[in-house]
């Protein structure tokens, strides 16, 4: 069941025993980091129980499932956050209260999915209080979320949480491989396990910027920084989102450079090029390390809109050059 879905294999069991025998409606909240397939898995999961032949069939060709998989099923709702911030508005919970008071039309059941829980308004969050105190009759609800500490507490006492983990390297990598994506191990471990967060990375170019970040640190203690980094085109056109992914590699970089030095077992986000950041920050000390990563962390913080990316870079550079001396 739900075998197009990697990992989270504890939580399939579960969320299987809800389908056994007579179908009861608790309210769930799915949270965990982004991009790990809990909307995935909240999708499948919503068929299924909107199913009327079999739920554990992954194709099933029911009225129910065929409606679903058309995105055209009248007893699901799907709400998600609106606009650049992604929040869900009063209006939308209103939206939902109003089909409170149909009952199902296909299936014995509806089901409400509210992806993005964590980024409700507080009038929305109060508007589906009331709904989550006294669920209309044969409503499932399932919210998700990534931070569960943005969910007030009220909601939070209504709903069961089942806690998404971060896959396993090798089931991330799997995904990455299943899609084809080039050098899909090295993106699933800069990612942390999150398929989602992989894809991103690939979009993005990640390792082209990784390893001109490389570059940039292999230079970084020349006594002639700013001649060196003159020649570098591509600091020319950066803008603020080829900056983010390039400060996000470059933090990746330091810290795996501190875990070197501290003689850490652990993998490194960038375990290929283990033996090149080792050379690279040889000579530098730990306090000097901590130092640049917390100064590239505040620039990466301090990006926004409008800002000059290469005057931004090359200061940081200037600051770590001057940090990687001491
Ligand atoms: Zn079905």
């Amino acid at each position: 069941m739900w075998e197009k879905i990697f990992g989270h294999e504890t939580n399939k069991i579960f969320l299987g025993n809800m389908l056994q025998g007579e179908r009861k409606t608790p309210s769930l909240l799915f949270y965990g980091p982004d991009g790990i397939g809990k909307k995935k898995l909240a999708l499948e999961f919503a068929r299924s129980f909107l199913c009327l032949d079999d739920p554990t069939d992954d194709y099933c060709q029911c009225r129910s499932c065929r409606a679903f998989n058309g995105k055209s099923h009248p007893d699901f709702i799907y709400v998600e956050g609106q606009g650049a911030r992604h929040d869900i508005l009063i209006e939308q919970i209103k939206d939902v209260e109003k089909k409170a008071v149909y009952a199902p039309v296909l299936s014995p059941y509806k089901v409400c999915l509210i992806d993005g829980a964590d980024r409700m308004r507080v009038e929305a969050a109060n508007s589906l209080l009331k709904l989550l105190e006294e669920p209309p009759t044969y409503w499932l609800f399932i919210l998700i979320a990534s931070e569960i500490s943005q969910i007030l507490p009220t909601i939070r006492s209504r709903l069961m949480a089942i806690r998404f983990e971060p896959l396993h390297r090798e089931e991330a990598a799997r995904v990455m491989n299943q899609q084809n994506i080039p050098q899909g191990d090295t993106l699933a471990r800069l990612s942390d396990g999150s398929p989602g967060k992989a894809l991103h990375l690939a979009k993005t170019e990640a390792l082209m910027w990784r390893e001109r970040a490389l570059f940039v640190m292999e230079g970084i203690a020349d006594p002639y920084l700013m001649a060196c980094l003159a020649r570098l085109e591509w600091l020319g056109d950066m803008d603020v989102d080829r900056t983010q992914t390039f400060l996000e590699m470059l933090l990746l970089i330091l810290r795996d450079a501190m875990m070197i030095k501290e003689g850490s077992g652990l993998l490194l986000y960038n375990e290929d090029e283990r033996e090149r950041i080792a050379s690279i920050f040889a000579s530098t000390t730990l306090p000097a390390l901590k130092k640049a990563l917390l100064e590239t962390e505040r620039f990466y913080l301090g990006l926004n809109k409008g800002v000059n990316t290469r005057m931004i870079l090359e200061a940081l550079f200037l600051e770590i050059h001057t940090f990687l001396k001491e």
